[in-house]
C-alpha cells in the first residue's frame, strides 16, 4: 500500500464506490390491483365481521363510534378472533404498539405460544392480553411522574385504531394500537391526550352544528399528512457519524449546484428511488395506509408522499407506521431515509404539512363552503372560529411544533417562520372585511341583512378561483381545509393536533356560550351568530397575513403587530405551562397541571439531549477527523516547501504552499479553541439542576459554537486535498442515483 493511499480517507471513498455501483432492486409485486391487497394486513371492519358474532361486531362498532368501553365478554371474542386471523396470516407474536414521548413508536413482543396445564404447547391470546399490558417502561420519559418507586405504567387497547400485522423478513407480529398511561392515571404518551382532545372537539362542535342542522350528532376531525423526506445511500450515511447520531450534517460546504437550478421539483424520479417508493407503498397499502401522491421535492434527493386524509387518530397512527415502514424498506434498497427537519444546511428542510378539517356524521365538510347562504354561514362559523382559536393560542400552537430539529427549519430557506399567522386568500379576506364593515347594531337593517346575505352567498363561486395559494404561511386556508405547515418532518403529529383540536374545542364552547347569551336576549339566531363572528373578525385581524412569510419585512411587520417570533425551542415551550394554557387544558379535560409540567420537562430534557449529542459529535468530528486530515495535508505542504528549498528555488516558487499552510493553521486554531470552549460550556450546562435553565444554557451557550466551528471546517473543506477529506461531501450525498 502506498503512503498516499494510507493517508486517504478510505471510508469515504469506499462508500462512494458502493454508492456509485448500485443497481435498482427488483421489487416483488403482489398479485392484483392495489384495491385487491389494500388493508390485507389489517384487522379492519370487514375482517372483524367475518370473525365475530353479529352481536359482538355491533358492540365493537358502537364502542368505536361512541368511545364507550367494550364489555369483557366481547373483548374475549375479539381477542380470540384477532389471534385466529393473525395466525392464519402467519403471525407468531403480538405486541401493544404505543407512542411514548420519545417520538418513535414502542413495541414489546410476546408470543402467542404457551404451555397449557398438561405442558401441551398451544397458542393463546386472552382478552386481558388484548386489553391491557404492563411494558417494563421505566426507561420511557415521564418527567418525574413515574419514577421506578412509584406506580408502573400500562398500555390499554384503543379499539378506534385497528390492529395490524407487521411483516419483516424474520417473521410477522400482530400490533395492537394502545394508549400508555401511568397507574395513577397520568398520560405518558401522545395518543391518550389526542383522543381526549378529539372527544372534546366533538362535544363542542355538535351544538354549533345544530344551530344549522339538527341531524348532526357527531363531528370528526380529519387529517391528511404530507410527509417530506430525504434519501441518502446507506454507505454514505454510514460514513457520516453526524448523520448517524444526530440525523443531520453538522459540517459540509454547500455545493456549487445546490438547489439554485430547482430542476429537481417534479422532475423524473431516479429509478433506484422509484423502486424504493413502489415497495414502501406496497407495504403501506397492505397496512391500510391510503397513500395517494409521490413526487420529488424542491431540494435534490428530497421527496414527498401524501395519503388520502383520514380521521385524525388513524391518520396519526398511519403516519407513525409509515415512517417506520419507509425506514425498513429503505434498508432493502441500500438507502437511509432522513426524516430530520434539516439534514443539510443551506438546502430546503422537510416538513409534515398537516391538512386539517372537520366533518359531520351527515357527511358535510365544515370547512367547505356550501351552496346556500345558510350552509355558508355554517362554513364561516367554523372558519372564523378556527382563526379565533389560533389567534387566542398562537403561542401554544408554536410550542406544539417546537423541537431542536425544527428550530433549524422554521425561518430558514423555504420554510414558514416561527411567527404564527394565518393566510385566508384574497377573496375570503374580502368577505371578512365586508362583514366587519357592516355595523352590527342590536338589530340589522333589512339592507344590511341583504348585504351580508349576498356576501355570504357569494362564497362558493369565488372559492373556485381561489388559486393564489400562499405557500409561505405556517397556517393557510386551502379551499376546504386548513394546512398547518410548520409541523416538522420527524414530529409525531399528535402534538400539533392535540393542541389544535383542544383550542378549537375550547373556542367552539366559548362561541356557543356567546351566541346563546344573545339568543336569550331575544336576538335572532342568525343575527346572534353574525354578531359574534363579526366581533371575532375585529379581534383577530393582526394574525391575518397574505404577504410573503419568508421575507424580512414580515418579521418587522409582525413585531409591529405584536405577534411573537420565538425562534428557539426552550422559550417556545414555556407556552405549555403558562397560566392560560393550564386553564385551557384543565377546563377541557386534556391535561392536569401535573401532566403539563411533566410534559414540559420531558420536552426540555429531549431538547437538551439532542443539543448535547450534536455538540459531542461536533467535538469528535473536529478533533478526530477534521483537524488530523487538515494537518496531514499541511504536513505534505511543508515537506513540499522543504523540497523546493532543497533544490535551490526561491520563495516565489512556494508562495501558494506557504499561504495555504498559514490559512490552514488559522482555521485549525479557531476550530480547536471553539471546540474547547464548547466543551467547557457543555460541562457548565451539565451542572445545572433546573430543567429549563439547563435547556436554555444548551440553547444560548453551547449551540452558538456550532456555527463558528462549522464555518471554519467548511472553509477547510475547500482548502484540503480532496483525497484526504474524511466526510462524504454535500455533492456526493445529495446526488442520489
Ligand atoms: P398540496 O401539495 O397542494 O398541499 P397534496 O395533494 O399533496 O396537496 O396534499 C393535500 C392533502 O390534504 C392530502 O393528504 C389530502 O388528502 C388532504 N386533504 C384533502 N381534503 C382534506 C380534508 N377535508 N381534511 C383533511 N385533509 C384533507
Ligand atoms: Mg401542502
Amino acid at each position: 500500500m502506498s503512503k498516499i493511499y494510507k493517508k486517504m480517507s478510505t471510508l469515504r471513498f469506499k462508500a462512494l464506490e458502493s454508492a456509485l455501483t448500485r443497481v435498482p432492486r427488483t421489487v416483488p409485486a403482489p398479485e392484483g390491483k392495489i384495491s385487491d391487497y389494500f388493508g390485507q394486513n389489517v384487522f379492519d371492519k370487514n375482517t372483524m365481521q367475518k370473525f365475530l358474532s353479529k352481536e359482538s361486531f355491533k358492540q365493537v362498532l358502537e364502542a368505536v363510534e361512541s368511545g364507550q368501553q367494550i364489555e369483557r365478554r366481547v373483548a374475549e371474542q375479539v381477542a380470540t378472533a384477532m389471534m385466529a386471523w393473525a395466525i392464519s396470516k402467519g403471525a407468531t407474536h403480538y405486541t401493544h404498539w404505543f407512542q411514548p414521548l420519545t417520538g418513535s413508536t414502542a413495541e414489546k413482543h410476546d408470543s402467542f405460544f404457551e404451555l397449557s396445564d398438561g405442558n401441551k404447547p398451544i397458542e393463546n391470546f386472552s382478552s386481558s392480553a388484548l386489553v391491557q399490558q404492563e411494558p417494563d417502561a421505566s426507561s420511557f420519559p415521564n418527567g418525574g411522574i413515574r419514577n421506578t418507586f412509584e406506580a408502573r405504567g400500562y398500555t390499554a387497547w384503543d379499539p378506534t385504531s385497528p390492529a395490524f400485522i407487521m411483516e419483516s423478513n424474520a417473521g410477522k407480529t400482530l400490533c395492537i394500537p394502545t394508549i400508555f398511561v401511568s397507574y395513577t392515571g397520568e398520560t405518558l404518551d401522545y395518543k391518550a391526550p389526542l383522543l381526549k382532545a378529539l372527544h372534546e372537539l366533538d362535544q363542542a362542535a355538535v351544538p354549533v352544528c345544530q344551530y344549522f342542522d339538527k341531524n348532526v350528532t357527531k363531528v370528526n376531525a380529519t387529517l391528511g399528512i404530507e410527509q417530506e423526506y430525504f434519501l441518502i445511500d446507506i454507505a454514505l450515511f454510514n460514513a457520516r457519524p453526524d448523520l448517524e447520531t444526530s440525523g443531520r450534517t453538522v459540517f459540509g460546504h454547500i455545493p456549487a449546484k445546490g438547489q439554485q437550478l430547482e430542476d429537481h421539483y417534479f422532475g423524473s424520479i431516479p429509478s433506484r428511488v422509484y423502486a424504493f417508493m413502489v415497495e414502501f407503498e406496497i407495504e403501506a397499502f397492505k397496512l391500510g395506509i391510503p397513500l395517494k401522491t409521490r413526487h420529488n421535492e424542491v431540494a435534490p434527493s428530497q421527496f414527498e408522499c401524501a395519503p388520502v386524509f383520514e380521521e385524525i387518530n388513524l391518520a396519526v397512527d398511519h403516519n407513525q407506521l409509515l415512517m417506520d415502514v419507509m425506514d425498513k424498506v429503505a434498508r432493502r434498497h441500500d438507502f437511509k431515509v432522513l426524516l430530520h427537519e434539516k439534514p443539510y444546511a443551506g438546502i430546503n428542510g422537510s416538513g409534515k404539512h398537516n391538512n386539517w378539517s372537520l366533518t359531520t356524521n351527515t357527511g358535510k365538510n365544515l370547512l367547505s363552503p356550501g351552496n346556500s347562504p345558510k350552509t355558508n354561514l355554517q362554513f364561516l362559523t367554523f372558519f372564523i372560529n378556527t382563526i379565533k382559536a389560533v389567534h387566542e393560542h398562537a403561542d401554544l400552537l408554536r410550542a406544539s411544533i417546537a423541537s431542536a430539529s425544527n428550530d433549524h427549519r422554521l425561518g430558514a430557506n423555504e420554510a414558514p417562520p416561527a411567527i404564527m399567522s394565518i393566510f385566508l386568500g384574497s377573496q375570503l379576506s374580502q368577505i371578512l372585511d365586508e362583514i366587519e364593515k357592516t355595523v352590527v347594531k342590536e338589530k340589522l337593517t333589512p339592507e344590511e341583512k341583504t348585504q351580508i346575505k349576498i356576501n355570504i352567498g357569494r362564497i362558493p363561486e369565488i372559492l373556485l378561483d381561489n388559486t393564489d395559494r400562499n405557500r409561505t404561511s405556517p397556517f393557510a386556508f386551502t379551499g376546504n381545509k386548513f394546512e398547518f405547515r410548520a409541523v416538522g418532518s420527524s414530529a409525531n403529529s399528535s402534538n400539533a393536533m392535540l393542541v389544535l383540536n383542544t383550542i378549537m374545542a375550547n373556542q367552539l364552547k366559548e362561541f356557543s356560550k356567546e351566541v346563546d347569551a344573545l339568543i336569550a336576549k331575544n336576538i335572532k339566531k342568525d343575527e346572534a351568530i353574525l354578531k359574534v363572528l363579526r366581533k371575532y373578525i375585529v379581534e383577530t385581524k393582526n394574525i391575518r397575513f397574505e404577504g410573503n412569510g419568508y421575507g424580512d419585512e414580515w418579521v418587522k411587520e409582525a413585531k409591529k403587530r405584536g405577534l411573537s417570533n420565538i425562534t428557539t425551542t426552550p422559550p417556545a415551550l414555556d407556552a405549555y405551562v403558562s397560566k392560560k394554557s393550564k386553564e385551557l387544558f384543565k377546563k377541557n379535560n386534556i391535561f392536569t397541571e401535573r401532566e403539563l409540567e411533566a410534559r414540559h420537562d420531558i420536552l426540555l430534557e429531549t431538547y437538551t439531549k439532542k443539543i448535547q449529542i450534536e455538540s459531542r459529535v461536533i467535538g469528535t468530528l473536529s478533533l478526530n477527523h477534521i483537524i488530523p486530515a487538515a494537518i496531514r495535508y499541511q504536513s505534505d505542504l511543508i515537506r513540499n516547501v522543504e523540497g523546493i528549498k532543497a533544490i535551490g528555488l526561491k520563495a516565489d516558487s512556494f508562495k501558494t504552499q506557504l499561504d495555504l499552510i498559514k490559512e490552514i493553521s488559522e482555521h485549525l486554531n479557531v476550530i480547536k479553541a471553539s471546540t474547547d470552549a464548547m466543551t467547557d460550556d457543555r460541562r457548565k450546562a451539565n451542572k445545572i439542576e433546573n430543567v429549563r435553565s439547563k435547556a436554555i444554557a444548551y440553547c444560548d451557550k453551547v449551540r452558538p459554537h456550532f456555527d463558528t466551528i462549522r464555518y471554519h471546517v467548511d472553509k477547510l473543506e475547500l482548502l484540503v486535498d480532496d483525497a484526504y477529506w474524511p466526510l462524504p461531501k454535500y455533492r456526493e450525498m445529495l446526488a442520489v442515483r
